[in-house]
């Protein structure tokens, strides 16, 4: 179908992103998903993940995302999470300590952590470098 459907990233901080896009697929908690204009509309729970669109132009754009929701309508889909960043924006320095830290956390089993909190951190930091070390050029 023509046309391009819009596309909101919002934080509670920020707007990360509010961009026009030919194509859109997310990290939803039931499986990845793939949107176009006049897709049905639905609501999705997302995953920790990068969201990755097309832009008008062509160009592939990632972001980070730390789960969230997306609603998904026929013109536009926005997306809420507790952090996002643009993949040029990913500082590399700050993922890596805060993966070590993370990962010392877990490891260090005669301590009172919060487990599922620490985990929660692994795999932000995880995704992050992820999304770095992956070939797009954004
Ligand atoms: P950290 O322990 O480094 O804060 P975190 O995963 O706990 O990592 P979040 O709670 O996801 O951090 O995000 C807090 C804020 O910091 C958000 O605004 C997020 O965009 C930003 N942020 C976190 N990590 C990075 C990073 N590696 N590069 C750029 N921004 C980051």
């Amino acid at each position: 179908m023509a046309g391009n459907i819009k596309l909101e990233i919002v934080t509670p901080s920020k707007s990360v992103v509010d961009d026009d896009a030919q194509i859109i697929v997310a990290p939803g908690t039931l499986g990845e998903f793939g949107v176009m204009i006049g897709h049905t509309p639905f609501l999705s729970s997302l995953k920790v993940g990068a969201i990755r669109y097309k832009d008008k132009g062509g160009t592939e754009r990632v972001i980070f995302v730390s789960g969230g929701f997306a609603e998904v309508l026929p013109d536009k889909v926005t997306i809420l999470a507790e952090s996002a960043e643009r993949r040029k924006d990913i500082s590399i320095e700050r993922a890596k300590s805060a993966f070590e830290r993370a990962k010392r956390r877990l490891e260090n089993e005669d301590r009172d952590i919060d487990f599922e909190r620490a985990k929660a951190a692994l795999e932000r930091a995880l995704y992050r470098l992820r999304i770095l070390e992956s070939p797009q050029a954004m």
